[in-house]
């Protein structure tokens, strides 16, 4: 069973030491420590009760650093609603007790083993099955599958209740096995990918080590592909990957095939039919050709990453203003799989932590076009690659330059890549939501920067856009290298606005430090802004009223003239 990364969920700052050790075992798992009373985790959450039902809901193997009767208590209210669940551990704070607790067909038990091995206790492992045969059955390995759970807990039952068992096929993992073994016995354990009735005297394994070859014409693919391996008496548990013509990479058509039956796809050079490919991409399986198309079956479950290539993917993202809790769930998703991450070296830090595995290409913010074709390149080899921005990837970021690129190159492998831009909440967005609704109304988005566009046309849109009253937000409003532009471009708006008009100015917004300064135009000079900041101007209908714990509240009515009745 694949795992999905664990989080660490720890309460106080005596348990730091016992999470850190958990987390060599597990590089990428995230320390989560309750706000105010941990310092040095990875992320703080507020409350302990939301945090981890939130974990369990998303399928997070979660180890918590405290009493088992406290996570069983928190997460009880979710118990009886979900099918699956992922792994739950209680660790104790000074490492010297690891108990499973829920999650025994997710691998919670494998889990234990690991962390009391990196802490040198023994897990306290209650699963009858397990404790006596040494492994979960139900259970196996990466490569295969279990036939039947239900049927399996029943089989389980038998094996505890003394009946003995026999293997049939190749089940390596079953050789550190305690099994009753005994070659005349009724049970068997069989491990195979070829079609069998059920029958309650056996427990079916399958192998992962079937491959078929399709192309992106054949209509209805799943319920193909699927038909294909009943006319060849193979089971569908059995597949383990489609492969296809590099040349189809782009095809929706196999992209959706491959997720309906939850398989990956894997792309080779595309040969005189179909036959010939699979025979290209798995010189050693055996073929059979069925409805149209071409099935290998292998002798063992098959290493997916060895055949041909995956189609590359560049995802291009943006982190939000800074803060965690600001990251739409997609990127966060996407950041987990990715296996290499391009970016201005802050933003990639931002972005992190990274696995080991996956690799960190740093740059100076300027290199904006060659690190979009460096990211090509990347993907083009099959890899998954993220490039980042902050804030929102196509607001004065990576999004608008890495679709240059790809305009500009007529290299076809470019052109397949499956790429995806995943959005952000914008420095303006983030900004006027802390200072209430700035941007309430009609507004407009502006870059003071004349890097990539001529100092005139800036002028020409401030003077339109504060003409026409519109609230402003400027990025970008000043560095070093451009120091007197604000100053004139506030200059422009004061022929069109008045000097009360409020403006807020935040600065790292999201950020450790962050600040957010409400004043007016009238009070604002450029020295109070720096190129981390960001500067909303309000509209002649922007209004101030004080808050009651000092600081004030800016909004832009919806309206705009005369306030409707309501
Ligand atoms: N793609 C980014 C903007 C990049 S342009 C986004 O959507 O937010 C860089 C400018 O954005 C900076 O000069 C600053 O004006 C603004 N900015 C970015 N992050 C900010 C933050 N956390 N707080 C305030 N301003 C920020």
């Amino acid at each position: 069973m694949t795992q999905s990364t664990p989080a660490i969920v720890i309460l106080g700052q005596g348990s730091l030491a016992t999470a850190l050790r958990i987390q060599q075992v597990y590089p990428a798992a995230l320390i989560h420590g309750l706000a105010g009373r941990v310092e040095g985790a990875d992320r703080s959450y507020q409350e302990f009760g939301t945090t981890l039902r939130k974990l369990y809901l998303q399928d997070t193997p979660i180890i918590a650093l405290c009493a088992a009767g406290i996570v069983i208590r928190t997460l009880a209210p979710l118990l009886l609603e979900k099918g699956a669940e992922p792994p739950v551990l209680a660790v104790a704070e000074d490492g010297s007790a690891v108990v499973p607790l829920l999650g025994g067909l997710g691998g919670v038990n494998v889990m234990a083993r690991e962390i009391g091995s990196a802490l040198q206790i023994a897990a306290a492992i209650t699963t009858s099955g397990e404790l006596r045969f040494g492994t979960c059955l139900l259970n196996p390995p990466a490569g295969y599958t279990l036939g039947d759970l239900e049927s399996g807990k029943r089989f389980v039952s038998d094996l505890l209740a003394g009946h003995s068992v026999r293997i049939e096929g190749a089940a390596p993992w079953l050789a550190q096995a305690h099994l009753p073994e005994d070659p005349q016995a009724q049970r068997s354990i069989h491990v195979g990918s070829a079609q069998r009735e059920a029958s309650a005297s056996e427990l079916l394994i399958y192998p992962r080590s079937i491959a078929v070859a399709v192309s992106a014409e054949v209509a209805d693919l799943p319920n193909a592909i699927r038909t294909a391996l009943q006319q060849s008496r193979v089971v569908v548990q059995s597949l383990a990957c489609l492969v296809a013509a590099d040349t189809d990479m782009a095809s929706a058509n196999l992209r959706e095939a491959a997720l309906e039956l939850d398989v990956p796809l894997r792309f080779v050079a595309a040969q005189k039919d179909l036959t010939a490919l699979v025979c290209h991409a798995l010189p050693q399986a055996s073929i059979v050709e069925a409805n149209g198309l071409a099935i290998a079956v292998a002798e063992q479950p098959l290493d997916v990453s060895q055949i041909g290539r995956a189609r590359g993917r560049l995802a291009v993202i943006g982190l939000g203003p800074g803060a965690a809790e600001l990251m739409v769930p997609a990127v966060k998703a996407e950041l987990a799989r990715a296996t290499d991450v391009l970016g201005y070296e802050t933003y990639v830090k931002m972005a992190g932590p990274f696995r080991d595995d996956q690799v960190q290409h740093c740059t100076d913010n300027r290199e904006e076009m060659q690190r979009a074709r460096h990211a090509f390149r990347l993907a083009a080899e099959g890899r998954s690659v993220i490039v980042v921005s902050s804030g929102d990837p196509g607001v004065f970021a990576m999004a608008a330059a890495v679709l240059e690129a790809l305009h500009e190159s007529s290299d076809p492998a470019w052109h397949s890549v499956d790429l995806e831009i995943l959005p952000g909440v914008s420095a303006s967005l983030a900004t006027a939501a802390q200072a209430g609704a700035p941007l309430g109304h009609d507004f407009c988005v502006m870059s003071l920067s004349d890097n990539l566009k001529p100092w005139s046309i800036i002028e020409k849109r401030l003077d339109l856009a504060a003409e026409a009253d519109l609230a402003l937000a400027f990025y970008n409003p000043i560095s070093r290298a451009r120091p007197w532009q604000l100053g004139l471009a506030l200059e422009i708006v004061a022929r069109h606005r008045t000097g009360a008009t409020p403006v807020v100015l935040g600065r790292d917004i999201g950020r450790p430090g962050q600040t957010l300064r409400v004043t007016t135009l009238g009070q604002l000079t450029p020295e109070q802004v720096d190129m981390r900041t960001m500067v909303l101007i309000g509209s002649s209908t922007t209004c101030t009223f004080p808050k009651p714990d000092g600081g004030e509240w800016v909004y832009t009515p919806r309206w705009y003239g005369e306030k409707p009745q309501s």
